[in-house]
């Protein structure tokens, strides 16, 4: 019998994309570890079967269920979040280009197109992400890219993202979003209107802090320029890898699930603390991206960060008191994990561009993982009244 059409996200994460007739009656697809296939007739070099060009059936069954997902016509995966993102905008921008990006991109991406892209010849402007006002006075006749991410890293706003579509669409811009804290749980960008999807798979997606990949979804012509790119950079993601993401990916949705639950619980007992000064998480009434998480986005996501009475002294102290969460960088794992984003993740940010950002040294950030909520608040009591 053929499978329904239209399946419901929960169920996509588990059929979507698997061979049409089982390999040998496999149920859980096999790792293909050759670098080289059989020719078989090609006559497109991108067609070749050979692991750089990310076409063994690890990569396809993945490309597919990725696309699936976010309502995409295609999908790639890479070996990293930064090779997604690199590629991505080194297929569209060229010498004499301008890049228009929100300013509290992810460290690494921050670093990469302030740093990097200008040795290419590439300008790069950044836009206050809560002025939208001052977005359109910001595009330049050699704009050609408009980058933001889905959920902003480590203050967790959500931006006007229609605005930037509307944007994007008047002055034929490619729009370019990570979508790494969101998952396509919570957003599918392509539907939305955006051109191009990135992920750190790394995260969310493979969700079990095993290993590094990333994820490009859009629709052709697009992907066919990045594959083209992506093929000859070489960011492949290695079949063993691909083997683990996919396994992971499956989960995806009750991870996702019980991770925004306790996130949403988490949030509201900081909220409540005397101890705590601030906190960042669009699920609150109070916080400012509230009505665009709650426009926008089906959930409200399981990245919380707070900021505690007595600065960084205090804040480390707390950390240090924690009995769950691991203190280290990275996040969307099934376990949680909590980090001062100024010594990890936004490391690479000088003072002025971390008060620019309106990044505290002493805010500290929690990925909320999937243990029991009540245990996690419980540690969290202790923690900050130690
Ligand atoms: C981690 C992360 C990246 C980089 O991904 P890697 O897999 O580490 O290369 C990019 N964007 C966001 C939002 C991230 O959290």
């Amino acid at each position: 019998m053929a499978k329904p059409i239209d399946m419901s996200f929960d169920t996509k994460v588990i059929h979507a994309g698997e061979p049409d007739s089982k390999i040998e009656g496999a149920v859980s697809i096999p790792i293909f570890q050759s670098s080289t296939f059989e020719y078989a007739g090609q006559t497109d070099y991108n067609e070749l079967k050979y692991i750089r060009l990310n076409n063994t059936p690890n990569h396809i069954a993945l490309h597919k269920k990725l696309a699936a997902l976010e309502g995409a016509e295609k999908a790639l995966v890479t070996s990293s979040g930064m090779s997604a993102i690199t590629t991505a905008l080194l297929t569209f921008l060229k010498s004499g280009d301008h890049l228009l990006a929100h300013n509290t991109l992810y460290g690494g991406t921050a670093d990469y197109v302030k740093h990097d892209l200008p040795k290419y010849g590439i300008e790069v402007d950044f836009f206050n992400a809560g002025n939208p006002g001052d977005w359109a006075s910001k595009v330049q006749p050699n704009t050609k890219v408009i980058y933001v991410e889905t959920i902003t890293n480590p203050l967790i706003d959500v931006l006007a993202l229609d605005e930037v579509v509307t944007l994007a669409k008047a002055h034929g811009l490619i729009s370019m979003i990570d979508n790494t804290f969101a998952s396509p749980v919570l957003f599918s960008p392509i539907q939305f209107g955006f051109d191009i999807s990135l992920h750190s798979a790394t995260k969310y997606l493979n969700g079990h802090t095993d290993i590094v990949a990333g994820a490009i979804i859009g629709n052709e012509p697009h992907m066919a320029k990045i594959t083209s790119t992506l093929n000859h950079l070489g960011g492949s993601l290695d079949p063993h890898a691909c083997y683990l993401m996919h396994r992971g990916m499956k989960t995806l949705s009750i991870r996702m699930e019980r991770q925004c639950k306790n996130a949403m619980a988490i949030a509201k007992f900081l909220d409540g603390h005397p101890k705590v000064t601030s906190v960042n998480f669009p699920g609150l009434e109070s916080n400012p991206s509230h009505e665009h998480a709650k426009a926008f986005l089906c959930g409200f996501g399981a990245m919380v960060s707070f900021e505690v009475e007595g600065g960084v002294a205090e804040a480390d102290m707390v950390m240090g008191r924690l009995q769950y969460p691991i203190c280290t960088a990275s996040l969307g794992g099934v376990e949680s994990l909590v980090t001062r984003p100024v010594q990890t993740s936004h490391s690479l940010l000088n003072d002025e561009e971390l008060s620019k950002a309106g990044i505290s040294k002493s805010l500290i950030r929690y990925s909320v993982g999937i243990e029991s909520g009540d245990d996690l608040i419980t540690d969290l009591k202790q923690a900050l009244e130690g």
